[in-house]
């Protein structure tokens, strides 16, 4: 299986390379956010608490992410692999990703991290938020407040891969089509 962490802070452009990924690779996308904001539009007890945490800009709960991730992976029959978006956001999470991966007999074999400056970051999450309807995109206080969440409790996932060489960084900066390359060359390298 081919198994890719998407890394990288909110705006970073995570969505949009997964999804071309996903088209090239044949790959299963799971993006914690979507499925946040899907169990919020549907009023499921899930989407009630997460609400709760992302209208802040705030970490949901690790034992809530992972459990709600987990059941996702074990939903999907058949799969070449994963792209995992927003997930694991805490050391945590990569642990238990780890474990759960291992009782399927498969690993993550890369995390992707794509590498954009924090101005750049606020100016594509602005932008986005004419279309998003996201309230947590609307509003720049949220918005720092989730690249300060990120620096504080997600960027140190990256050591995790590292320490297992696993990590690559990708510059983030440039047009969709130079950073989508830029990610295919990483993975077939
Ligand atoms: P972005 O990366 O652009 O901020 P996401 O759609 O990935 O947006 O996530 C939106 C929000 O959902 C996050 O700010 C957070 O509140 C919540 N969330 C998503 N993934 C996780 C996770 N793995 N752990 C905890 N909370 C998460």
């Amino acid at each position: 299986m081919l198994n890719i962490v998407l890394f990288g802070p909110p705006g970073a452009g995570k969505g949009t390379q997964a999804t071309r990924l996903v088209e090239k690779y044949q790959l299963v996308h799971l993006s914690t956010g979507d499925i946040f904001r899907a169990n919020i539009k549907g009023e499921t007890e899930l989407g009630k608490l997460a609400k709760q945490y992302i209208d802040k800009g705030e970490l949901v709960p690790d034992e809530v992410t992972i459990g709600m991730l987990e059941s996702e992976v074990q939903k999907t029959e058949h799969s070449k692999g994963f792209i995992f978006d927003g997930f694991p956001r805490t050391t945590f999470q990569a642990e238990a990703l780890e474990k759960f991966l291992a009782k399927m007999q498969t690993e993550i074999t890369v995390m992707l991290a794509l590498d954009v400056n924090d101005d750049e970051l606020v100016k594509r999450i602005l932008l986005r938020s004419k279309d998003s309807g996201r309230a947590d995109d609307a509003d720049e206080s949220i918005i720092r407040n989730r690249i300060e969440v990120y620096n504080k409790h997600t960027a140190v996932v990256a050591d995790f891969y590292e320490a297992k060489n696993k990590f690559k960084k990708i510059d983030g900066m440039g047009s969709i089509d130079e950073i989508s390359e830029r990610l295919y060359k990483a993975i077939e390298a």
